[in-house]
């Protein structure tokens, strides 16, 4: 019966196990077999190792005993030597009497009076699952053989309960553990970065380990080996920033901590309970951060470490994972062990492949940057080598052409450059020139053209390797300066040499004369009457006149002959070599029968009659002045006889001079007599058509004669030396005014004074003028100092040293008359000037279309290129200056405007006007 009965229980608790999965319930049931089967005893407990280690009540019968659940009761086997027995012989003891026995832990015998007590343990193949403990409560169990065989049959049935459960459990661990490291994968496996797939991992041990506080230190990918403090977990109780600074401050040392060498070196997780019981821990990290315990992992990756992750707890022993929970967490950093190191590697690459491409890009750049600079010297030699009118080539030392220009080619008259190249230097140009300077290059068809030319040689490193020839084409400037020459030589009007040239010619046909002991004549004409053909017929009738006279006079001379025309209808002969006075009259014949045929001026016929004088060298007079004086004088005599007349010149016939002597007395005391007055012309400014400045023209008040022209006394004042006080006077004189006009409010009025040569041989001129002004206390900016182009050539050494110093005072300089005289351009460029004054001569001759336009042209030209302001002298009409104008000469004066006036005219008009 009884047997049949505990069959049956078995027989039910095999079908539990089988059906019901709980264990607790089967445990349950297990002991409700017991305690139907052992009546004598009052408590049944199943105690099982629990997750910390410790043998714990797992069921029991009752639920509760002195006020303790089952669970409360743990099995401590140092105090229970009986449990302790148990667990190692792993056999079933009674203890029958526990008074005379005392392994059971006495605490419990006391507590709840036991007097007999059955301990077993549940074992499966040899393997412990726990204990099972029967007592009684007070009195003995008594338990036979039998009853404990039984008993042993039931703890059987709980050990392949536990047994079953425990597989389970397992297995179900292992399903969990094994989607936990799938889902793991397929995170990581969705990450791009390092740090992703670092946050990946924390995230999942931090969710299993229940802790937040872990940090991976990385071996870095650069300095290899080196490893470093590298991300900390978001969520943990530091930031990443105070996470490494702290690490810094304590001196931690990644490369030595010897837990880090030791998990290195193992490639083995470690658990560090209490960080202050282990000497391999810094213990000042861990006050630092408050730590208790860690847990270290390292991250290993086809054997090799990548790093490793600590996890951390401030609490003492916190950190008491199961071996499970450890595996696990190893588990997931292998996982993200290899997903790591791929991504280390791709970002190693990124880094490499970053820097090779910042490489690259930084040495495009630089290849870029020379291409640009090599494109742009490329574009400034060709434009150096094309820029128009310079031409440029270069040869090499051997003399042969290297490389031309497009300039040079053409200009040297070559099909092409290719041409050009090759040649020989000596085709072109004389090889000894050197340096600079002007000279005469060759075309390809051997004709020649005038250049200026810079020599430079190419040297490198201390060796000639050849010369850049650079030349400029001046045949334009010295035809220009061949045409101005010839204005300065000749007159335009007739084409007869002028009386610059005459004198010229006079000089040295004298000089000849005398050397060679010749006789010379010299023939002063003057048309009569020829004001009133201006006068009646107009200026252009005049001009087509003295034209044709020019023609009459040529057709009747032979070549050594000059024929020249001194201005207005006088004309001067100069006939350097005569045999007797007849070749003379042979001359005079001709014109006279010239001139009794009429002239036709545009189908007017007019008849013409001139006066004609003839001095001869050396009866005469042996200068060129003297002559002319007295040739003058006989013309002069023949002019009281009516038709076309001549007279030679007689001793006695020079009342003129006598004349000419009073006047220079009369010269004398002028100053005194305040005979002599300074007129003013204004200077215009065309575009504003406003007054400049004013030129100061003396004039002589003579008590006889009325007002004088400074044409006739001051030559007489410069023979005699009288202009020097003149001169003062009149700048002085001009001066004030002038500072007084500024005073009354016409504060920029400049004002020209002529200089004349004489006034510069006192030697102290620069110190007259400097005085004068300082006196006066006129600014130097405001005063012009005119002087004509020949006075210059006249005293070179000494005016152009005294110009020099006026200039440097800030005081202009003019040349005046510009375009009578003769003076090199390559002259004017060195002389201390400031401004060209065009000579009237050329504006009144100004008509459009005409070579005279070109005259002043080329004169505004030349003064724009030596950088020097350019006034026009002479204007008369509103054609001229609208002429100039269109020219760029804006500064003017003449008739047009206002003629010289006296102060008080000037300042009726213009002062205050300004
Ligand atoms: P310049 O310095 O070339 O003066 C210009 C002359 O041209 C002046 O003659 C002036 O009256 C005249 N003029 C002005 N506008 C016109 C115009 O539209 N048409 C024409 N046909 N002539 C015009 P001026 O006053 O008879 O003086 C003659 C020359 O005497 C001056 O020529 C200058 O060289 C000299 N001169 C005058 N005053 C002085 C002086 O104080 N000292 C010196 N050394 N020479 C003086
Ligand atoms: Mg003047
Ligand atoms: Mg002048």
């Amino acid at each position: 019966m009884t047997d049949q009965t505990r069959y049956f229980r078995l027989a039910n608790i095999t079908k539990l196990i089988n059906t019901k999965l709980e264990l607790r319930d089967v445990l349950n049931q297990v002991i409700a077999a017991i305690s139907e089967e052992i009546i004598q005893c009052d408590s049944i407990g199943i105690y099982l190792p629990q997750e910390d280690g410790l043998l714990r009540g797992f069921v029991g019968k009752p639920e509760v005993m002195n006020g303790m659940t089952i669970d409360m009761h743990v099995v401590d086997t140092e105090y229970d030597l009986l449990a302790k027995e148990v667990m190692e012989t792993q056999k079933t003891i009674y203890v029958p009497d526990t008074s005379i026995d005392h392994r059971p832990d006495c605490r419990t015998v006391q507590a709840f009076n036991i007097k007999s007590l059955l301990a077993l343990p549940i074992i499966l193949e040899n393997e412990l699952f726990g204990i099972v403990f029967l007592f009684d409560a007070g009195i003995p169990m008594n338990l036979t053989d039998v009853e404990i065989q039984s008993v042993k049959s039931y703890v059987d049935m709980a050990a392949i309960a536990i047994q079953n459960a425990k597989n389970l459990k397992n297995k179900e661990d292992l399903i969990k553990e094994k989607q936990l490291l799938l889902d793991v994968t397929h995170d990581l496996s969705m990450c791009s970065s390092v740090h992703e797939a670092i946050n990946t991992c924390f995230c999942y041990i931090s969710t299993l380990l229940n802790n937040n506080n872990i940090g991976v230190h990385l071996l870095d990918t650069v300095a290899k080996l080196k490893i470093k403090p590298t991300i900390l977990n978001s969520k943990s109780d530091w930031t990443e920033e105070s996470w490494i600074t702290t690490l810094k401050e304590t001196n931690f040392d990644d490369e030595n901590d010897q837990v880090f060498k030791d998990v290195i070196a193992t490639k083995e997780a470690i658990l560090i309970t209490d960080v202050y019981k282990d000497d391999r821990v810094n213990h000042a990290v861990c006050r630092a951060f408050s730590i208790q315990s860690m847990f270290v992992v390292p991250i290993v990756s086809i054997g090799e470490v990548l790093g490793i992750f600590t996890i951390v707890d401030m609490h003492r022993q916190g950190l008491n994972y199961s071996k499970v929970n450890q595996q696990l967490t190893q588990s997931i950093v292998n996982a993200t062990a290899s997903t790591l190191s791929n991504l280390l590697n791709i970002e190693k690459q990124d880094q490499i492949i970053k820097e090779r491409t910042s490489e690259v890009l930084e040495k495009n750049e630089k290849l870029n940057q020379t291409m640009k600079e090599l494109q742009r010297l490329n574009r400034e030699r060709e434009l150096l080598l094309n820029s128009a009118g310079e031409g440029i080539f270069g040869i090499d030392v051997n003399g042969v052409i290297t490389f031309c220009n497009p300039t040079a080619k053409s200009m040297l008259g070559y099909e092409s450059v290719d041409e050009l190249q090759g040649q020989s230097v000596e085709q072109i140009f004389s090889a000894n020139s050197k340096g600079q300077g002007e000279t005469v290059f060759f075309r390809q068809d051997q004709s020649s053209f005038p250049v200026e030319y810079v020599i430079s040689s190419i040297t490198e490193e201390g060796k000639t390797l050849g010369e850049v020839v650079t030349f400029k084409d001046v045949s334009e400037r010295k035809r220009m300066e061949e045409e101005i020459k010839y204005h300065a030589y000749y007159d335009s009007l007739t084409n007869l040499p002028n009386r610059v040239l005459l004198n010229d010619r006079l000089e040295q046909g004298l000089s000849y004369a005398k050397t060679n002991e010749w006789k010379s004549a010299v023939l002063f004409m003057d048309l009569d009457r020829f004001k009133s053909v201006n006068d009646l017929l107009g200026h252009s009738y005049g001009d087509i006149l003295l034209a044709e006279v020019a023609n009459r006079i040529r057709f009747c001379i032979a070549d050594d002959v000059t024929a020249s025309r001194q201005g207005g209808d006088e004309f001067i002969l100069f006939f350097p070599h005569i045999g007797s006075e007849l070749d003379v009259m042979n001359v005079i014949e001709c014109i006279i029968d010239l001139f009794n045929k009429p002239f036709n001026l545009r189908g007017h016929e007019v008849y013409m009659n001139c006066s004609m004088g003839i001095s001869l060298f050396p009866q005469d007079g042996t200068s060129a002045e003297v002559l002319v004086k007295h040739a003058d004088i006989a013309m002069y005599q023949s002019k009281n006889i009516s038709g076309t007349s001549y007279r030679f010149f007689k001793t006695g016939m020079d009342t003129r001079i006598i004349e000419h002597v009073k006047f220079e007395n009369d010269l004398y005391s002028a100053l005194e007599r305040e005979e002599l007055e300074v007129y003013f012309q204004p200077q215009i400014d065309y575009r504003s058509k406003s007054v400049v400045g004013v030129e100061a023209l003396l004039r002589w008040n003579h008590p006889l004669e009325g007002i004088v022209s400074p044409d006739k006394f001051i030559p007489i004042a410069e023979e005699t030396g009288l202009i020097v006080p003149i001169g003062n006077w009149v700048l002085e004189r001009a001066c004030e005014q002038v500072k007084r006009w500024q005073e009354d409010g016409n504060t920029s009025l400049c004002v020209s004074v002529n200089l004349s040569v004489r006034q510069f041989e006192q030697h102290n001129l620069f110190q007259t003028v400097q005085d004068t002004i300082e006196r006066i206390g006129l600014s130097p900016k405001f005063l012009c100092l005119e002087i004509t182009e020949n006075q210059i050539i006249k005293n070179t050494e000494l005016t152009v040293q005294t110009l020099r110093q006026l200039k440097e005072l800030d005081i202009e300089i003019a040349i005046d008359d510009f375009g009578t005289g003769y003076s090199s351009l390559g002259y004017l460029k060195n002389l201390p000037i400031n401004k060209l004054k065009i000579d009237k001569s050329f504006i009144q001759e100004l008509k459009s279309h005409d070579s005279n336009s070109a005259i002043a042209e080329t004169i505004i030209t030349l003064a724009t290129n030596l950088g020097l302001s350019v006034i026009a002298e002479g204007v008369e009409t509103e054609e001229q200056a609208e002429f100039l104008t269109s020219k760029n000469c804006y500064l003017m004066q003449g008739y047009y405007f206002d003629a010289p006036m006296t102060t008080e005219a000037f300042e009726k008009k213009y002062v205050h006007l300004i």
